[in-house]
């Protein structure tokens, strides 16, 4: 048996190896590094795959997020809601832009921001909601989108883990995670669903006004060449980085799917253990699983790693501390908030393998191992 990683970039390259290995040299050939024809070709397929009128790369995920929020003029101190059961960049960007974070819980099935909740904490400051589709499991954007337009307030969607997700409305329309709030950011880090050899994201919007704001923030602020108007950040996706995403945008479905069969196999593999609870899919989303994510019921998680690591299976916890908790925001004295869903599920949560280049008999090797350690 091959040995299991919980990615492996390695081997989804080799089977591509010759497109990316072209494109790379192409961009190497013309030494047209930034801001290329691969870095426009990219922001304009994307675009197309995403149904959006406005794809705006950058360095990574993180600034997509923090670009998006200096977009929205807020002042310091205004509200920003996002979940507490996420990747810290999330929650970090509205403290380091000096907005104050409010943590709303999440909903146990969906892992994504819980809408009761939302809703209850909306103040006159609530300036921004930062939705995160947590795991490829979008949160529901029908509901949260009817909150933002009673209240006017923006939404940015956190969509690092769900590119290539379809949201699906009551009425049966699609539409991609990522276009449906305000402002949607995504991140190209290697083991995201859409990867680069190295760090990359994109901010998409329809709104034109956000979308040449947004521009003139990530260059610098520049209306036109040495002309600063608002004060901006840099950040730029590399050319050699969009070459290589050019022809993976081509195979994110065929990705995604792969992850599903994946996902499909665990489920079965897990039906009826009541130990375990396998990833909900809502009504409202095609579910990309970023990652695999169980809750465990009464079983004791370090043991249970500790075995698959001795088994060869790796595990991991996504995360095992949320936002309300972390040392960073203690200055915003809100530590002590009360999120018992949140709390509950960085207890139990653990994440198996998942990705691409997965074989039966690796899916076997793991499952077997889970179901031994839980009924032993
Ligand atoms: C990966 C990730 C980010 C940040 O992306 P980077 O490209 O690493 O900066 C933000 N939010 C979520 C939910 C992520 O998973």
């Amino acid at each position: 048996m091959r040995p299991i990683q919980m990615v492996d970039t390695r081997s989804q390259y080799l089977k591509i190896k010759k497109e990316v290995d072209e494109a790379v040299l192409e961009v190497m050939g013309s030494s047209a590094f930034i801001n290329g024809p691969a870095v426009q070709a990219f922001a304009k397929n994307l675009e197309n795959y995403l149904q959006t009128r406005h794809v705006i790369p950058c360095a990574n995920g993180t600034d997509a997020l923090q670009i998006a929020l200096m977009a929205l003029g807020l002042q310091p101190g205004d509200e920003v809601m996002t979940p507490s059961f996420t990747f810290i960049a999330t929650t970090e960007v509205v403290a380091l832009l000096q907005l104050k974070p409010v943590f709303v819980e999440v909903d146990k099935q969906t892992f994504c921001i819980d809408i009761d909740d939302l809703e209850k904490k909306i103040t006159p400051q609530t300036k921004a909601i930062i939705p995160v589709h947590l795991y490829g499991q979008a949160a529901n954007m029908e509901a949260i989108m009817k909150l933002a337009d009673k209240h006017g307030i923006a939404v940015i969607e956190d969509n690092a883990q769900a590119i290539g997700a379809d949201f699906i409305f009551g009425d049966g329309t699609k539409r991609k995670t990522g276009t449906i709030g305000h402002i949607g950011c995504t991140s190209f880090y290697p083991s995201k669903n859409l990867g680069a050899f190295g760090d990359g994201g994109a901010i998409c919007t329809d709104d034109d006004a956000l979308a040449a704001k947004m521009r003139m923030i990530a260059n610098h602020g520049q209306s036109k060449r040495y002309y600063h108007d608002t004060v901006g950040c840099n950040s730029r996706l590399d050319s050699i980085q969009a070459a290589i995403l050019n022809i993976k945008l081509q195979h994110l479905d065929a990705y995604n799917q792969a992850r599903q069969a994946v996902a499909h196999f665990y489920n079965q593999s897990f039906l009826g253990q009541d130990k375990l609870t396998v990833p909900f899919t809502a009504p409202f989303a095609t579910h990309v699983y970023h990652q695999y994510t169980l809750i465990l019921n009464d079983v004791d998680r370090d043991a249970l790693i500790a075995y698959l690591g001795e088994k060869g299976v790796p595990a991991m916890i996504y995360y095992p501390v949320a936002g309300h908790q972390q040392k960073m925001f203690e200055q915003f004295k809100i530590g002590q908030q009360n999120l018992p869903v949140t709390d509950w599920l960085t207890s139990r949560v653990v994440s198996l393998p998942i990705h691409t280049e997965m074989d039966e008999a690796q899916l076997q090797w793991i499952t077997q191992s889970v179901l031994e350690f839980i009924n032993q």
